[in-house]
This record gives C-alpha cells, structure tokens and sequence, in this order.
C-alpha cells in the first residue's frame, strides 16, 4: 500500500529545524585583533568537520580558495577536498598558520593534494604567484573562489581613513580582477569561478560603508564577467554566494557587539561556516551547468529581493 511507504515525521524533533541546528546568541566571545583566529572563537565555529560528506561531485577537479585557512573558506575547502577536488588556499598572515595547517590536514586526510600560499592579495603579483603556484601543483584551474575580504567597523564618515577605504576596495576587489584575470588562460570550458559577496550588497549596514560598497561591486562584477567568459566561448561560469551573518574570525575580530551577532535574522543565530559550502560545492559542480551570473544567498531567511 502506498501508505506504507510515507516516512512517519516526529513534529517536535528539534534537530530537524533550522533554528535549533546550532547554537544561538549571546556568545561568551571576547573581541580580537585583526585578522582572527579559529582557536580564540567562543563557541568554536563548525566547518563541516564532522558532518559533511563527500559525493564525487567534483571528483578530478583541483580548485583555488582565498581566505581558506578560516570560516567560510575552511569550510568550502574541507567540503571540496571530501568531493574529490585537489585544493590550494591562501591566507594572509603568520598568525592564521595555524588555522591554515588545520585547514590542509581535513585536505590530505580526504585523500586530496593540498598546497598553502601565504601573503597579501591586494598585491596583483602576489595573486600572479597564487595562480602559478596552483598550475605548476595541480597542471589546471577547475575552481577559483575568490573568498578573502577586509572590513573595519566605524561609528561615522569622519572615523573612515582614507588608507583603510583604499584597502578594503585593493582586498575585496581589486584582488578578485587580478585573479580572474591571472586564472582565465588556466581554465578549461566547464571550469567556475566563484565569489563570495554579502547581504551588504544589498542591505548595506552604516558600519560597514567601505566594506558593503566593496560587495555591491563584486556583484556588478560578478554579473558582467559571466557574460564575458561565456559569450567568448571559454565556456567558464561565474557565480557568486551572499552570505549573511556567519560565525567566523572575522567577526569578533571587526565587530563590537559580535556576541549578539546574527540574532536579527529569521532563524535567531549567525550561520555556521559548515551551513554555507554546500552553495560552494553546487556552483562548482557541473549539475550547475546552466549558472552562470547567479548569486545564491545563504542569509538565515535575510530577504536579498
Ligand atoms: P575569515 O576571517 O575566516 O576569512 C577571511 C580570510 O581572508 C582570512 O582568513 C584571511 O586570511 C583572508 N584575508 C584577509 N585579508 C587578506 C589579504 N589582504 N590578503 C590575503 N588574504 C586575506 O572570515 P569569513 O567570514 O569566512 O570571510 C570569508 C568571506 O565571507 C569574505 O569575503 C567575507 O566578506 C564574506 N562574508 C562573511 C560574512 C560573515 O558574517 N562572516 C557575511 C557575508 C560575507
Ligand atoms: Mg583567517
């Protein structure tokens, strides 16, 4: 009977709503120092770690991730490696070692190549250096996820230096140009270029002026060079992921009351850096085929319309 086959539901099993996934504010959290640490998160972040399993889904592919000793970077190269990908990150400083080693070891434990470039992408040769260092370890680029950002948080216009707007536009931005453009003679057609955006770009927060302007270009930029890459026949995607509010190093180190941080969502808690790569792993995989120019938001029910 058919009736038979329906799986019976238990209504009030909390593990199954999103809500109750993880855990909610206030966090114990102390503030850091720019850039952040995995180690001094309180709670500790989860990053699929424990929880996330590998389908084959980008089997043969290797990929390059900025920002991939941490957060959400961390947890879309765990996520990659566990699918099959040979995987090169990048961070900025001696201080995320570290994370970055951590990083590497979920890598090779899946079985994957694993190579770790450190220093500053704002600089187009260093970017030069990660896309070289990535085609003389893996031979191709299949993924670029242009993943590292720099935000501050300042009360008012006045408390905006001019160095740290300048910077915030030459981490988030330009970077993501120098990439793409060091990347695109490595692709092969049915590679994917991905950027990671924000809610910012559509709901900006005052705090955040620099920053947010940053993410509203990436994803004007994230738009046009889809149309470039497919209507001049490379056949590469380009897609973009909008988090919002995600507990990672980034927040207390640049946010004041990061221990109520994510609370003004739907879902009463920041996202888990582990809740975003799936978005990653999608836009990357060739079921997206038909994605290019796209942005999926991963905002705990944060209306991006
Ligand atoms: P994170 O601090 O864990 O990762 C950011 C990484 O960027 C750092 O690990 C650092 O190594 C790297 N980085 C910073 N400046 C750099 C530079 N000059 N050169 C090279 N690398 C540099 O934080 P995260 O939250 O995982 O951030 C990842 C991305 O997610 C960023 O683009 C961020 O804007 C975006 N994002 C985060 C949130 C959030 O709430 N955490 C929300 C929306 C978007
Ligand atoms: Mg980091």
């Amino acid at each position: 009977m058919a009736s038979n086959n329906i799986r019976s539901t238990d209504l009030t099993n909390p593990s199954e709503n999103p809500a109750d996934k993880h855990p909610k504010p206030p966090f114990p959290s102390k503030p850091q120092d720019v850039p952040g640490t995995e180690a001094a998160m309180d709670p500790q972040a989860d990053h699929g770690e424990k929880t996330y399993k590998g389908r084959n889904r980008l089997a043969g592919k290797s990929a390059v991730i900025t920002g991939g000793d941490s957060g959400i970077g961390k947890a879309v190269a765990i996520a990659f490696a566990r699918e099959g990908a040979d995987v090169l990150i990048s961070y900025l400083d001696d201080v995320e070692d570290r994370d970055a080693q951590d990083t590497i070891n979920f890598i090779e434990d899946a079985g994957r190549k694993a190579v770790l470039v450190k220093g500053d992408i704002s600089s187009e040769s260093h970017c030069r250096k990660i896309i070289e260092t990535a085609v003389a370890s893996f031979g191709k680029i299949d993924i670029l996820v242009n993943n590292a950002a720099y935000q501050m948080s300042r009360e008012t216009l006045q408390d905006i230096p001019a160095w740290e707007w300048e910077k915030t536009f030459a981490v988030n931005i330009h970077s993501m140009f120098y990439l793409c453009k060091a990347a695109e003679p490595h692709m092969l057609p049915g590679s994917s270029i991905i950027n990671t955006t924000s809610v910012n770009a559509y709901e900006p927060t005052p705090m955040l002026l620099p920053y947010a302007a940053t993410k509203a270009a990436i994803q004007n930029f994230t738009a046009n060079l889809s149309r470039i890459l497919l209507e001049n026949g490379k056949g590469i995607r380009v897609n973009a992921v909008a988090p919002g509010p995600i507990w990672t190093p980034l927040i207390p180190s640049t946010i004041p009351d990061h221990d109520r941080f994510g609370e003004d969502t739907p879902l009463e808690r920041p996202g888990q850096p582990a809740e975003v790569a799936p978005a990653y792993v999608f836009l990357a995989s060739d079921e997206a085929s038909y994605i290019s120019g796209a942005t999926i938001p991963v905002t705990g029910g944060r209306i991006t319309i």
